[in-house]
C-alpha cells in the first residue's frame, strides 16, 4: 500500500489548520516550516511498507533513530533532503496514517551493552524476546519498549582499581560474573582521568560504580550500531579459530579475526555446521544472529540453541551465547538492524579481550530487504534489482571482524570472527550477493548439495571451497601442530585434484581401462574422503578432532599411499594392496580417542613401513 499525502489528503489538517494560523499569501512550504518549528516535530507525509516520509522535520542527521506515530514505532533516517526525511521502520507500519507524529530521539539506533547480554534472545531492535513474552505473550505488540538489559536486575561488582587510580578508556574497571564468564567492565570511550570513587558490591546495570574524571561509570553502555567500537589497532592475522571440523582445520582455515562465507542450499548442513561451530570453535563467545530465516528455521534455532550443552564444561552454552532472532515475519527493515546490533555486541565482548565468533545466517536476507527498502525509496536499481551499494554495505559489516589490539594502557587482545551464511536462490553463486560476500570473505565453504544428497557430512566442498589465508597461519600450523603439516595438507589436495580428472576419464571409459597406478589413485582419495573428511557430528567422537589427530591421520593415509606404490612397483597386483589390514585401522581412527588414535596411527604406519607389500607377488 503506497499512500502520499496528495492523494489521501488533499488539503492535510495541518497545512489548513498552519494556513490559518499564520493568514493568507503563505506559501505551502512555508507553513509546513513554521507549524514544524511550533509543534518542534515532524509528520508522516508518506508510507510505502517498511518506508515511510517524515515532513517538516529539522536539524537531524542520517541515521537518527525516530518514533513514528501514535504507536511510537522504531524508525531510523536513512535519507534527508530539506526538510523531508525517509525513514526506515523496524516494526509493522500497517495501520500508520499520514498526518501521525514522527519524534526525534537526538539519538543514531544505539544497542545497551553491559552484564545480561549474555544467554540472552533479542529481537533486531535488541528487544529481549522472553521479557517481552512474560510481558505481552507469544506475539510482539507494536511499539513496545522494553530496555535491552534489565534495570531491577543486581550484579556483584568486584573492583580492580581503586581510589585515586588515574585510568583512560579501555582500561578494566572491574569485573562482574555472568554464569563462568569474567565480565569486564571498562572504562567507556570518551571517559579518562582520576577515579574519585569506586566500590565493590550489588549495583543495578544503571547504578554509577565509580567515577571518573568525576563523571559517574555506570555497568552499562550505549553504542551506536553503525559505529564501530575503537581499538588501538587491527593485528596482522597470525592464528586460526580451531574448530574441530577437518575439512575446515586442515584445507581450509579461517583466522581469529577472519570473515569466512558458507552458502547454505536447503538440506546442506548449514544448520548443522554453524551449530558445530558455535559449540566447538575455540572462541570465548558466539553471537548468532538469525537474520529473516524462514520463521520455522529460526524456531529451530531458539528451540534448540537453548538445548545444546557447551562440549567444555556440559553447562548450557547459551552461558556463552548472545541469540538475536529475526524471522522472516518480522518487518523488512529490522534485519540489517539485527546484522548490526550483532556486530555491535561482539565488538563488544572483543574489547574486553575475547574471542568472539558470529554466525550471521542469512546475509542473502539482510540484502533481500535492502533492496525491498531501496525500491521503496525510488532508487535506481543496480544488478538484479539489489541497490548499488549492496557490495559497500556488506564489506563495512564484514570489515568489522578482525583481530584487535583492545583500548586501554595494558595490553589486550581480542577478536571478532565472521562466518555469514549465504542463501543464493539455487544455489547458483553467480548472484550479486554472494559475488559481493566472496569479494571481501577470505573463506569460502562451499556447501554442496551434490555431496549433501550423497549424504556426505559435512556437504563443504573440496575443489570448490577456498580458504586466503593459508600463508599468514602457516608458521602458526608448523610451529604448532607438525612442521609437515602444510606439506601433507598440500600432496592431499593435489590427489584430491587428480581424482576429480581421473573421475572424467572413468565416466567416459570405466575404471577397468585405468592402469593401476591410476586406480590406486582413486582408492587413497577415497580414503581421504571417507575417512578423514567425512565427519558425523552425531557422533560424540568424531565431530571433534583435534589438529594433532588430524595431522596423523592424514599421515597415515599418505603413508599408505607411499607403500602402496612401492608394492605395485615390486609387481603386487592393486586388488592384494587393498586387501591390506592397514586399512581397517585408517578408517577407524576418526571414532578413536586423541592418545588411541596415536597408538592406531603410529602402529600401522609402523607396519606398513615393515611388512607391507613384502613377499607379494603377482
Ligand atoms: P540446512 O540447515 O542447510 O537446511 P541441516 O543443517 O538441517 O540443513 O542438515 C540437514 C540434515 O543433514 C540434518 O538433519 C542431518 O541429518 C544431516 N547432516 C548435516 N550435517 C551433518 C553432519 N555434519 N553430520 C551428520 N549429519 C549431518
Amino acid at each position: 500500500m503506497f499512500y502520499t499525502l496528495k492523494e489521501k489528503h488533499p488539503i492535510p489538517f495541518f497545512l489548513s489548520a498552519c494556513r490559518r494560523l499564520e493568514g493568507k499569501g503563505k506559501k505551502e512550504n512555508d507553513s509546513i516550516e513554521r507549524i514544524g518549528k511550533m509543534a518542534d516535530s515532524a509528520y508522516l507525509s508518506k508510507i510505502a511498507g517498511p518506508v515511510v516520509e517524515a515532513t517538516s522535520i529539522r536539524g537531524s542527521q542520517i541515521n537518527e533513530l525516530v518514533r513514528v506515530g501514535s504507536d511510537q514505532l522504531m524508525g531510523e533516517i536513512v535519507a534527508l533532503k530539506e526538510d523531508r526525511a525517509t525513514i526506515q521502520v523496524y516494526e509493522d507500519t500497517s495501520g500508520l496514517r499520514p498526518g501521525e507524529k514522527v519524534e526525534r530521539t537526538e539519538q543514531p539506533l544505539s544497542v545497551e551493552l553491559g552484564p545480561g547480554l549474555l544467554s540472552g534472545i533479542f529481537d533486531g531492535i535488541q528487544r529481549p524476546l522472553d521479557r517481552i513474552k512474560e510481558m505481552a505473550g507469544d506475539y510482539i505488540p507494536r511499539g513496545i519498549d522494553v530496555p535491552a538489559l534489565n534495570r531491577k536486575k543486581k550484579w556483584t561488582f568486584k573492583a580492580s582499581v581503586k581510589k585515586g587510580d588515574s585510568v583512560k578508556a579501555g582500561d578494566v574497571l572491574g569485573t562482574v560474573k555472568e554464569f563462568d564468564f569474567e565480565h569486564r567492565i571498562l572504562v567507556p570511550y570518551g571517559f579518562e582521568g582520576a577515579v574519585s570513587d569506586v566500590r565493590d558490591g550489588e549495583f543495578t546495570v544503571t547504578q554509577s560504580i565509580a567515577s571518573v574524571g568525576k563523571k559517574d561509570v555506570t555497568m552499562m553502555q550505549k553504542w551506536g550500531v553503525r559505529t564501530p567500537r575503537k581499538s588501538k589497532e587491527k593485528l596482522r592475522i597470525d592464528r586460526p579459530l580451531i574448530t574441530g571440523k577437518r575439512i575446515v582445520d586442515t584445507f581450509f582455515p579461517i583466522a581469529k579475526g577472519g570473515v569466512a562465507a558458507i552458502p547454505g542450499p536447503f538440506g546442506s548442513g548449514k544448520t548443522v555446521t554453524q551449530q558445530d561451530l558455535a559449540k566447538y570453535a575455540d572462541a570465548d563467545l558466539i553471537v548468532y544472529v538469525g537474520c529473516g530465516e524462514r520463521g520455522n528455521e529460526m524456531t529451530d534455532v531458539l528451540f534448540e540453541f537453548p538445548k545444546l550443552l557447551d562440549p567444555k564444561n556440559k553447562k548450557p552454552l547459551m552461558n556463552r551465547t548472545v541469540l538475536i532472532a529475526n524471522t522472516s515475519n518480522m518487518p523488512v527493515a529490522a534485519r540489517e538492524a539485527s546484522i548490526y546490533t550483532g556486530i555491535t555486541i561482539a565488538e563488544y565482548y572483543r574489547d574486553m579481550g575475547y574471542d568472539v565468533a558470529l554466525m550471521a545466517d542469512s546475509t542473502s536476507r539482510w540484502a533481500e530487504a535492502m533492496r525491498e527498502i531501496s525500491g521503496r525509496m525510488e532508487e535506481m536499481p543496480g544488478e538484479e534489482g539489489y541497490p548499488a551499494y549492496l557490495a559497500k554495505r556488506l564489506a563495512e559489516f564484514y570489515e568489522r571482524a578482525g583481530r584487535v589490539r583492545c583500548l586501554g594502557t595494558k595490553d589486550r587482545f581480542g577478536s571478532v570472527s565472521v562466518i555469514g551464511a549465504v542463501s543464493p536462490p539455487g544455489g547458483d553463486i553467480s548472484e550479486p550477493v554472494s559475488q559481493s560476500t566472496l569479494r571481501v570473505t577470505k573463506v569460502f565453504w562451499a556447501l554442496d548439495a551434490d555431496l549433501s544428497r550423497r549424504r556426505h557430512y559435512p556437504a563443504i566442498h573440496w575443489l570448490k571451497s577456498y580458504s586466503l589465508y593459508l600463508d599468514d597461519l602457516e608458521k602458526w600450523y608448523l610451529e604448532n601442530v607438525a612442521s609437515d603439516f602444510y606439506q601433507i595438507r598440500g600432496q592431499c589436495m593435489a590427489l584430491l585434484q587428480k581424482e576429480a580428472e581421473l573421475q572424467n576419464i572413468v565416466q567416459l571409459i570405466g575404471p577397468d581401462a585405468l592402469p593401476d597406478k591410476e586406480r590406486l589413485v582413486l582408492e587413497v582419495t577415497k580414503m581421504i574422503r571417507e575417512d578423514f573428511l567425512q565427519q558425523n557430528s552425531f557422533e560424540e567422537i568424531d565431530v571433534y578432532s583435534s589438529l594433532k589427530k588430524q595431522h596423523l591421520m592424514l599421515k597415515t593415509i599418505l603413508k599408505f599411499y607411499d607403500k602402496a606404490e612401492q608394492a605395485l612397483k615390486m609387481d603386487v597386483t592393486l586388488d592384494r594392496v587393498l586387501l591390506a589390514k592397514e586399512r581397517q585401522v585408517i578408517a577407524g581412527l576418526k571414532r578413536l580417542k586423541d592418545e588411541e588414535t596415536v597408538k592406531a596411527a603410529n602402529g600401522a604406519m609402523k607396519s606398513l613401513e615393515t611388512s607391507f607389500g613384502k613377499g607379494e607377488k603377482k
